[in-house]
């Protein structure tokens, strides 16, 4: 298992990383409440998230990484009143479109997807436990509250002091809380709203105790990585250490806590409140997922992203292509002549150079998941190729797989050059390799007209000739 450091923000400090049962990995993530269609921000979030575990899986570590889904909330209950729909049908078809959009950006690392209302008994469990032990108290309404005083590090991961979460006069003070920042972990029910029976009386879950319930059944009490995004800190996790480390007694709730920046549409974030959200699926189709997924992990994780929407997308769209191009060239003549295709030799030192910068791209990435400086690498090894000109062409097949290695490397753990890519192998590319040919023959004995109406059908079919001097390319159309 290779070195990983990774920065916990519960303690401020880039620590080595050191599973609590290696090799595997317990991995939270905070996922989506579906009471809306997916925005442009949640995609970072998740995108980078894939690259943890495709990272740490890669590298020997037996990740187990389960994202929740919050089902139930208030947000879900109050869109589907305005709809007039059932809160469970509003999460479920969100959710629906949420995975086809992940599936379309390449996030295929979650093993798990747990509903919130399929945890009911094992929530019920943990409200009982903190009640037990004095940390949480029945109201007169029926509800649950967390009594936030009898957990005296409350407050330590988002730096905040109690007090001053107290509210002034402007708040208006719940009178069924004993204290302003006491949140309630059990809702009373409320007619018209599911609910279900439990030792309090009828209700629901709160928030927080949904994720501290799913992970204390599916990772343990303790377990080792929880993500999200930055603004999830307080008071969402605040809760969540102080439910689940007071219900079980032992800390920390999760051995390092990783926290992604935002994406910030026109420097603010992104809220319904000030109407600036780009639904995700809108940004996929603009963009084309590839280049979202690039545009995404293109930046240290933890720093905002400032979304322009008049130019992020084009232009990580061209830098993308820049990226890729050698790429694509390489895997174009294998796919024609096959791995073993006969060909020159690499030039000398540079098959080397490619393994030595996958090692380097493994370094890299293990320092805090440093995807931006691990694709300045890649940029890096395209210009190297592309300063090859149309020596690249006539490598031989053994020499052309060696210098893809770092590309190989980056569609393993990044998920870049996957879509489009996938080299049109087998039988399908052996064809256009036999029309290229009949061409080729036609343009010797002079049928131009018959040349040209092969190029034409084949463009026809999804594929693209360009003659250079050293014969003719090919490449997929691209409909993205
Ligand atoms: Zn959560």
């Amino acid at each position: 298992m290779r070195r990983v450091t990774i920065y916990d923000s519960r303690t401020r400090a880039s620590r080595l990383f050191q599973p609590l049962h290696p090799p595997r990995v317990g991995l939270y993530v905070c996922g989506l409440t579906p009471y809306a269609p997916a925005h442009v921000g949640h995609g970072r979030t998740f995108v980078f998230f894939d690259v943890v575990a495709r990272a740490l899986r890669r590298w020997g570590y037996r990740v187990f990484y389960v994202q929740n889904v919050t089902n139930l909330d208030d947000k879900l209950i109050a869109r589907a009143a305005e709809e007039g729909s059932d809160p469970l049908a509003l999460a479920e078809r969100h959710f629906g479109d949420y995975r086809h959009a992940m599936e379309r950006l390449g996030v295929r690392s979650v093993n798990y997807y747990p509903f919130a209302t399929d945890y009911v008994p094992e929530i019920i469990g943990q409200i009982g436990a903190l009640v037990d032990r004095g940390l949480a108290y029945r109201s007169e309404d029926g509800s649950v509250y967390y009594e936030v005083a009898k957990f005296p590090s409350y407050g330590e991961l988002s730096g905040q002091k109690v007090e001053k979460l107290r509210p002034g006069a402007r708040v208006e003070v719940d009178p069924h809380k004993r204290s302003p920042e006491d949140f309630a972990i059990w809702k009373a029910a409320t007619p018209g709203e599911p609910s279900w029976e439990s030792p309090w009386g009828p209700g629901r879950p709160g928030w927080h105790v949904e994720d501290t319930a799913i992970t204390e059944h599916l990772l343990g009490a303790r377990y080792d990585l929880h993500g999200a995004a930055v603004d999830l800190i307080f008071p969402h996790h605040e809760a969540e250490i102080a439910i689940a480390e007071g219900a079980s007694g032992l800390a920390p709730l999760a051995a390092f806590w990783m926290h992604g920046g935002l994406l910030l549409l026109s420097g603010e974030k992104m809220s319904k409140s000030l109407g600036n959200i780009l639904p995700l699926d809108t940004a996929i189709e603009r963009a084309g997922p590839g280049p979202l997924r690039f545009y995404y992990i293109n930046s240290q994780y933890r720093s905002p992203l400032d979304f322009d929407p008049e130019k992020s997308l084009s232009e990580s769209a061209e830098a993308y292509a820049r990226l890729r191009q050698p790429f694509d060239r390489i895997q174009q003549a294998l796919a024609l002549g096959g791995d073993d295709r006969p060909g020159e030799e690499a030039p000398a030192g540079l098959a080397e150079a490619a393994g030595e910068l996958v090692d380097q791209l493994d370094t890299t990435l293990a320092e805090d998941f440093n995807t931006r400086e691990a694709i300045a690498s890649l940029f890096g090894w395209s210009r190297r190729l592309s300063e090859l000109g149309e020596r690249l062409d006539r490598l031989g097949g053994p020499a052309l797989v060696r210098l893809r290695a770092p590309y190989d490397w980056a569609r393993e753990v990044l998920g870049l050059l996957e879509e489009g890519a996938a080299a049109p192998s087998g039988n399908w590319s052996k064809m256009v390799g036999v029309a290229i040919a009949a061409r080729a023959r036609a343009r010797a004995r002079g049928d131009f007209a018959e040349a040209d109406r092969i190029r034409d059908e084949l463009q026809r079919a999804g594929v693209v000739l360009e003659d250079g001097t050293s014969g003719t390319r090919w490449k997929p159309v691209r409909t993205e």
